[in-house]
């Protein structure tokens, strides 16, 4: 089902690694794949869900959503669960072909 979406990589940051923004929110950050906008969707999936994989915890399943600016559906997969520094500093290392993993 919704095989179609195309995939774009998520980053859930959590604890440390978020103290940058509130802590009340539970995001998920990704790029669009259709526009290239940089948007967050709230978390949906429990983070017992999530899977230890190459290293990080990750989210192979994903969650589908809507771009904000384009409207148009994507599916966020897979995304990784970041709990603090160092785990986002591993993950812009090993992701670095990745948009996403050039923090702000
Ligand atoms: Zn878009």
């Amino acid at each position: 089902m919704e095989r179609h979406n195309p995939e774009t990589i998520g980053v859930r940051r959590t604890g440390w690694a978020a103290l940058d923004r509130d802590p009340q929110q539970d995001t998920v950050e990704f790029l669009c794949p259709h526009c290239g906008h940089r948007d967050q969707k709230n978390a949906r999936r429990e983070r017992t869900l999530y899977r230890f994989t190459d290293g990080f915890m990750q989210d192979l399943q994903g969650e589908v959503t809507q771009c904000h600016a384009c409207k148009r559906y994507l599916r966020v997969v897979p995304i990784v669960l970041l709990h603090d520094q160092d785990e986002t500093r591993r993950f812009a290392a090993v992701f670095a072909d990745e948009p996403l993993a050039v923090t702000r």
